[in-house]
């Protein structure tokens, strides 16, 4: 038997909120050998802390799935565990450090990853496991700290983006509000993460940690999902199945995901189609000015339309 630590294969899904992250891991997650995890970068806080409900409806302290991943990693979750990972998270997980990342911190930090990867992998029978934490700061800690990975960098309409920001949605978990945001918040968000992510692919890193990244357009996947997926499935080195892909319906499964926004929980028959209304509300010159020449370079053109 291969020991985990060199077979297991970590796709990890960047970009801002609301581009689309939670639907890709869905489905990516389908795919045989693959294991979704979820935002992981929230488990400590979330999962560990708060004890809120894996993607399986359970709460996070009695998921079979995370409780294993636990025991396995750390002998156990443990409320100092992830207070310290939370503290370390603090002073290296940054998005304005990721141009100077090294910290005394920052292999503690990547290795309670590491472990939670690999342990995930190895509970699962999977040799892909899916992170979704989104955050480049985090993708940026991993490579530096000498973890392999492979950054699905998900870019969505900026416009679209921030119609969803405003939106009033409610957080399935604890029936509490989302965080909302203004246009210009977001299209400020919008342009740091994605600048940090077409870094990431630029950047020397240490230890020779295989470092690559494939940039993908949420509205290509939309209109051409069985083929989108195709292509992105052969340069993860996935196996190419997707037969729960129906023209623009997927059926998808539960997942065992720690954190994320809420089409997490869904399971059956799944719609993919495109949010249009971004296209008449508010603000949408706004974001467009704002977020200029950024999102022209992803092909996102015009002003208002
Ligand atoms: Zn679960």
């Amino acid at each position: 038997m291969t020991h985990p630590s060199t077979a297991t294969r970590v796709v990890f899904l960047g970009g801002l909120g609301r581009s689309g992250t939670t639907l890709l891991e869905r489905l990516l997650g389908e795919l045989p050998g693959v294991a979704p995890l979820g935002e992981v970068v929230h488990l400590w806080a979330r999962g560990v802390l708060a004890g809120e409900p894996c993607g399986c409806g359970r709460p996070f302290g009695a998921c079979p799935f995370w409780t294993a991943v636990g025991e396995h990693a750390f002998g156990g979750w443990t409320r100092p565990l992830a207070e310290r990972v939370l503290a370390l998270r603090r002073r290296v997980d940054r998005t304005r450090r990721v141009l100077r990342i090294g910290h005394p911190d920052l292999d503690e930090y990547v290795h309670a990853y590491r472990r939670i990867h690999e342990a995930a992998a190895r509970v699962a029978g999977a040799s892909v496991v899916i992170d979704s934490s989104k955050h480049a700061s985090l993708a940026h800690c991993l490579a530096e700290g000498g973890a392999s990975i492979h950054v699905v960098h998900v870019v969505r309409d900026p416009r679209a983006v921030a119609h969803s920001w405003r939106k009033a949605v409610r957080r399935p978990e604890d029936g509490r509000p989302m965080t909302r945001w203004g246009p210009a918040r977001t299209a400020l968000h919008w342009s740091a993460q994605n600048v940090a992510l077409d870094l990431l692919a630029r950047r020397d890193r240490r230890g020779g940690a295989d470092v690559q990244v494939t940039r993908l357009r949420y509205e290509d996947l939309i209109a051409a999902p069985e083929a989108t997926l195709t292509d992105l499935a052969h340069r993860l080195g996935l196996r190419a199945e997707f037969p729960f892909v129906t023209g623009s319906t997927a059926h998808i499964t539960t997942a065992h995901t720690v954190s994320g926004n809420p089409m997490r929980f869904a399971v059956g028959p799944v719609g993919l189609a495109l949010d249009e209304s971004w296209r008449s509300g508010a603000h949408r010159g706004l974001v467009a000015a704002l977020t200029w020449p950024l999102r022209s370079r992803y092909g996102y053109h015009g002003v208002t339309a």
